[in-house]
């Protein structure tokens, strides 16, 4: 089994998760309105927004160019933790793919580590803290763990690693963002962050699974 994503796949895919974090957009901003200032998902969006604008002129780029482009576009137009994070974490990804030519079967662990890695550096986070990295953390090692298995198995682990991780933001108390200074640090609420982070690993996945198919 294999599958390839190229740099006009990857703004396919960012379309498609664009749509499911509008069709989410409510949800998590009750949530981040509970926990943090509830601009999450109003930051994140926007990102999306900046980035899919200029897809005629990142669909020519080489696939890590195309990262390094991404990273840019939301480190200069998106507030918030999240514009920085993921901003860094898209820059960093592209400066390491530079040999590359895709996301395929064989460097998507490396991919995701890549971001994760540069994520856990900017923000000074770690598993546990409440936040996004939680469930990105969580996928990882679910595809880690199941490295005995079939790919698309492998893929389904991941997604409902991240989606676990998500959920398991619920109990956790609040190490980093906003939800610190939460009276209660935030126990009993899932964090928007992590929730935005499941979304897109979910849908990640599944154009991972499709891929998988028709290849
Ligand atoms: P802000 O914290 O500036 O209000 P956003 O509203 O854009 O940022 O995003 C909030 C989300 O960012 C949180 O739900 C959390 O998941 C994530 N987050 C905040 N601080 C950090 C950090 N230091 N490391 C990793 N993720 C973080
Ligand atoms: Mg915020």
């Amino acid at each position: 089994m294999k599958f390839t994503i190229t740099t006009s796949d990857y703004l396919t895919y960012f379309e498609n998760t664009a749509k499911i974090l509008m069709n989410n957009h409510k949800r998590v901003t009750e949530l981040d309105s509970l926990l943090g200032d509830g601009d999450h998902m109003v930051n994140l969006y926007s990102g999306y927004e900046k980035v899919l604008t200029e897809k005629q002129q990142l669909i020519q780029l080489s696939f890590p160019e195309m990262l390094k482009k991404i990273g840019m576009i939301i480190l200069s137009g998106v507030g918030g933790s999240s514009g920085l994070l993921y901003g860094s974490a898209y820059i960093a990804c592209g400066k390491k793919f530079e040999t590359y030519t895709d996301i395929n079967q064989d460097n998507f662990e490396y991919f995701i580590q890549c971001m994760m890695d540069e994520i856990i550096k900017r923000g000074q986070v770690k598993p546990g803290d409440k936040t996004m990295l939680d469930s990105m953390f969580k996928a990882l090692e679910a595809y880690k763990e199941s490295s005995d298995c079939l790919l698309n198995e492998r893929i389904n682990r991941f997604k409902k690693g991240a989606i676990q991780g998500m959920y398991d933001t619920e109990i956790m108390s609040a190490q980093k963002g906003r939800g610190r200074y939460h009276a209660t640090k935030g126990v009993g609420i899932i964090d928007a962050g992590a929730m935005t982070m499941a979304l897109q690993m979910e849908s990640l996945s599944d154009f991972i699974l499709s891929k998988i198919e028709s290849e």
